[in-house]
């Protein structure tokens, strides 16, 4: 994959918003593990992909009317058998969409330590802007994140995870595993150059990305970008 000609070819087409696959293809591109993942439209189709993948899978609905899957019922969890898999599809197509509809069959990821939050936004004034925190209710009731503009370096993102209120949980809390501060800061380092290297992502979300002793694997994201004129 080329990033430039991918974020061009999407710019000049006005598709700004580019869906949970593509966003997670290009995270693996910069090295971010993600699922194993396929695109497919028909029923035999997801079947045989779910096999080939291996069970548990998840599906999720891809269209482009649809932003906050869950809410819609677009993502179902922990399937474990061909009639699971078989009745899923089924639902998740006769959600009411007017985009075109595809699915999305991914590998079901272990469950982490903690979910985490990793995002940019684009500051008017000073550009790029990297965000970290905790997922879950940690981040929308506490507002528990942190902000760095871009470019970062080493310190910087290990600042940006020590300073949250939530470290401890990454830290061994209540005897849980310590979380891979490393792979968190490389996860950083990478979205950073990412963004300084392409100037038109104009927003990033990497939500959640579960963590675990050894590495982290982003499940969900989505990727905007500015339109020509920005
Ligand atoms: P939404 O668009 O609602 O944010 P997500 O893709 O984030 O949808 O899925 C909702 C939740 O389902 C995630 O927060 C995560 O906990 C779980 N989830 C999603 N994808 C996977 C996966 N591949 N493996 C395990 N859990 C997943
Ligand atoms: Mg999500």
């Amino acid at each position: 994959m080329n990033i430039a000609e991918l974020l061009t070819k999407k710019i000049d087409s006005n598709q700004l918003v580019l869906t949970e696959f593509e966003s997670k293809e290009l995270l693996q591109e910069i090295g971010i593990e993600i699922p194993p993942q396929s695109l497919t439209s028909t029923k035999e189709e997801t079947i045989s992909t779910a096999e080939r993948i291996g069970l548990p899978v998840v599906l999720k609905l891809m269209a482009e009317d649809i932003v906050h899957k869950s809410d819609t019922g677009a993502v179902k969890l922990n399937l474990k058998s061909k009639d699971e898999v078989e009745k899923a599809f089924e639902e998740l197509m006769n959600i009411p969409s007017k985009s075109e509809k595809k699915i999305s069959v991914q590998k079901m990821a272990d469950e982490p330590i903690t979910e985490l939050i990793i995002g940019m936004t684009t500051d008017q004034q000073f550009g790029p802007a990297l965000m970290f925190g905790i997922g879950g209710i940690l981040v929308e009731l506490l507002e528990d994140v942190s902000f760095r503009i871009a470019p970062i370096e080493r310190y910087d993102a290990l600042e940006m995870i020590h300073e949250i209120k939530g470290f401890p949980i990454l830290d061994g809390y209540r005897g849980k595993p310590k979380a891979d501060i490393d792979a968190i800061v490389d996860t950083l380092l990478k979205i950073s150059d990412l963004v300084v290297k392409h100037e038109e992502i104009h927003e990033m979300d990497l939500n959640p990305v579960f963590i675990y002793d050894k590495g982290l694997i982003c499940v969900d994201a989505r990727i905007i970008l500015k339109n020509k004129e920005e």
